[in-house]
């Protein structure tokens, strides 16, 4: 028996489906202040499960009862690379669960597909890249060099989980990573950026029945949001074009004047302050710099255009970059051959139309980062969300194979 199908018959369908719902049924929605509202629960069942299995474990406690759980099995040597399988433990609220056919952490089976909050995103993704890894242990193949299943804290908000790996020696010595979030099990070689800037506009304060008495800052948002367009599209010059992902996006999404905690709004009073937040998507092709110039130019064309204000911007979030990665890369190829093996069709590709711990990983490390997981990418974060036996058992295989060809590469 060649180790692919050794790899292959050591995979269980039954027992991946199991562990995707043994994982829905542990709520992991983070709740600040609440001490039961965080990962920490869902993660021991994830150590635990890895220990069992035989792999060396690592607790990483990224905050208080947020810890990340790293298994690996292998070493990472001179000619020998690491590659980690990359899930995420946290999922968003279930909202009203009046409103769910099934319960939200019930993980119920019917007809083939399991219904709960985090189905797609993504225990599902989570269990199939550590069915994947055990895999090779079960078989008594040893990875030639390292394999890492990573299950982290905090994708859905400020990504601390992988900040945190990114700054530690079994983060640092990534080669690549496969991002098992729910992308219908295609190739995904890249993802949108996301930068979110609040732009501030000072003017000066006065009654509004003698606006000549002071300076109107909102009405200079006025100028800021007839902007907006040009700006879209110079970043879609700058930008690539891309074949799966809509091109760059400004989108103004929160307008106040005066901002809360700066002042309290009056019918007669012109504010001293206004501001507007766009949220800018973006695809490949510019970097912070390029963003930040473009942002710059839109302050001081906004202060040309009314006298008396000041315009400033800043990130709301650390700038989330858009990745993108060649398909002559070692790990795209490696999925290809993965894909074909493990599904026995060929390859689709995508592109992923969010963010994910991916992005950082590729802006931190530098690394080749695919995307690549079960569930239908339109179900995450709705109610009666579900993913497809079948996808989540086609991942697993795709991971184990994938692995198995980056590895021996
Ligand atoms: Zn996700």
């Amino acid at each position: 028996m060649t180790a692919l199908s050794k790899l292959l018959a050591t995979i269980d369908a039954d027992e991946v489906v199991e562990l995707t719902r043994a994982l829905i049924r542990i709520p992991s929605v983070y709740r600040p202040g609440d001490p039961e509202g965080t990962e920490a629960r869902v993660a021991a069942f994830v150590e635990g499960w890895l220990r069992r299995e035989g792999f060396a474990v690592l607790v990483q406690e990224v905050a208080p009862g947020r810890p990340n759980v790293i298994g690996w099995i292998g070493e990472k040597a001179p000619g020998r690379k690491s590659l980690l399988l990359e899930g995420h433990t946290d999922v968003v609220t279930e909202g009203d669960p009046a409103e769910w056919t099934w319960p939200p952490f019930g993980a119920e089976l019917v007809d083939g597909r399991i219904y709960g909050r985090g189905a797609a995103d993504m225990k599902s993704g989570l269990a199939a890249a550590m069915v994947a890894a055990a895999a090779f242990i079960r078989a008594g193949i040893a990875p030639k060099g390292k394999l890492v299943v990573g299950a982290l804290v905090d994708e859905e908000d400020g990504m601390i989980g992988v900040r945190h790996l990114v700054t530690t020696p079994i983060g640092r010595e990534l080669d690549a990573a496969i991002i098992c979030e729910p992308e219908e099990n295609e190739i995904c070689l890249e993802q949108r950026g996301v930068v979110w800037a609040r732009v501030r506009v000072r003017g000066k304060m006065a009654h509004g029945a003698m606006p000549e008495a002071g300076v109107n800052p909102i009405s200079c948002l006025g100028v800021i949001l007839r902007e907006v367009p040009a700006l879209e599209k110079r970043l879609r010059k700058a930008c690539q074009r891309s074949r799966h992902l809509r091109p760059p996006t400004v989108t103004p999404t929160i307008i106040q004047g005066p901002p809360r905690g700066v002042g309290v709004p009056q019918s007669n009073v012109i504010p001293a302050v206004a501001e507007v937040t766009l949220d800018v998507r973006l695809t490949a092709g510019i970097d912070a710099d390029g963003i930040r110039a473009e942002l710059e130019t839109v302050c001081r064309q906004a202060e040309g255009a009314c006298p008396g204000v000041k315009v400033e911007w800043e990130p709301v979030n650390s700038f989330r970059l858009a990745t993108r990665v060649d398909k002559s890369e070692a790990l795209v190829q490696a999925m290809i051959r993965g894909v074909r093996r493990a599904a026995g069709r060929a390859p689709r590709f995508g592109g992923v139309p969010g963010s994910t711990d991916g992005t950082i990983l590729r802006m931190e490390l530098g690394i080749p980062i695919v995307t690549c997981g079960p569930g239908n990418r339109l179900i995450p974060h709705q109610v009666n969300e579900y993913v497809d036996v079948t996808e989540v058992v086609e991942a697993a295989r795709i991971y184990a194979l994938s692995a198995l060809s980056y590895l021996e590469a």
